[in-house]
């Protein structure tokens, strides 16, 4: 046991003692501080982001490796729930859930329903078509055709803005990807990095990522509204694993080293 875990085990006797005396205003249930396990939802549908690979238990990817080395700097133990991406704020607003991450952006309508940590991904939006495609080499190209987002996205968002494009709003960008080869779509807008990954990591045969970018986002872990203590704990785990070298390592290990 480190000399963390057990100052806050210390602390959390404590505080229990004090919680028994009556002092906790709770007829004596002694309340604990807060709960050991951070529990945590994600859409396990991103990759390089949190996947999980077939016969493998544990979830995986860059956002996976962050919150366990944050929960870890907070001499928590992360719980994993996987969630659809457009349940995470429901659950966070009904406290399944403690925290969020889940490649998602930070943005003004989110924020009226949760908050966000420091940005911890600059990410954006781009395209992918099939190989053969030559009728789209841009966004503004869009009209008239059709288009594949997975459902509660920026992407679906930013898409609807487009005039004339028609929208099939699915789960998952994997159920986005197979449509577009599928033909039942023309294209796919989703997140960069999701992108580039399913076109190299997967040998994805037949598409391709066009360079343009819609927009340029930033990935925020989704905390609690009324949260503000776990908001700073999380910035602060992270401040210390950006300063301390943690925040590189696990970066290079998913993206190579940054430029
Ligand atoms: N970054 C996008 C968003 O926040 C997509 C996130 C995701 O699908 N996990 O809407």
């Amino acid at each position: 046991m480190n000399m963390k875990k057990i100052m806050s085990l210390v602390a959390a006797s404590a505080f229990a003692v004090f919680a028994l005396a009556g002092c906790g205003g709770d007829n004596g249930a002694g309340k604990a501080e807060a709960p050991k396990v951070l529990k945590v939802g994600s859409s396990i549908d991103f990759p390089p982001f949190e996947f999980q690979d077939e016969g493998q238990k544990e979830y995986q990817g860059f956002d996976m490796d962050l919150i366990r080395a944050i929960a870890k700097e907070m001499g928590r133990d992360v719980e994993i729930q996987n969630l659809g991406f457009d349940g995470l704020i429901p659950a966070l607003q009904g406290k399944s859930i403690d925290l969020a991450i889940s490649g998602m952006t930070i943005n003004d309508e989110r924020k009226a329903n949760v908050r966000f940590s420091e940005p911890y991904y600059q990410s954006g939006l781009t395209m992918v078509v099939r190989e053969d495609e030559t009728a789209i080499t841009r966004f503004a190209d869009l009209k008239g055709k059709k288009v594949a987002v997975q459902i509660g996205t920026t992407s679906a968002a930013e898409v609807k803005k487009i005039d004339g494009v028609e929208i099939t709003e699915l789960n998952t960008p994997a159920d986005c990807f197979m449509e577009l080869k599928a033909r039942g779509v023309d294209a796919v807008v989703n997140d960069r990095p999701v992108n580039d990954y399913f076109i190299t990591k997967n040998a994805a045969k037949g598409v391709k990522t066009l360079e343009e970018k819609l927009t340029a986002e930033d990935y925020g872990i989704a905390i609690n509204k009324d949260n503000e203590k776990l908001q700073n704990d999380v910035n602060a785990a992270l401040k210390k694993l950006k300063e301390n070298g943690e925040y590189d390592k696990i970066y290079a290990k998913w993206f190579g080293a940054k430029k």
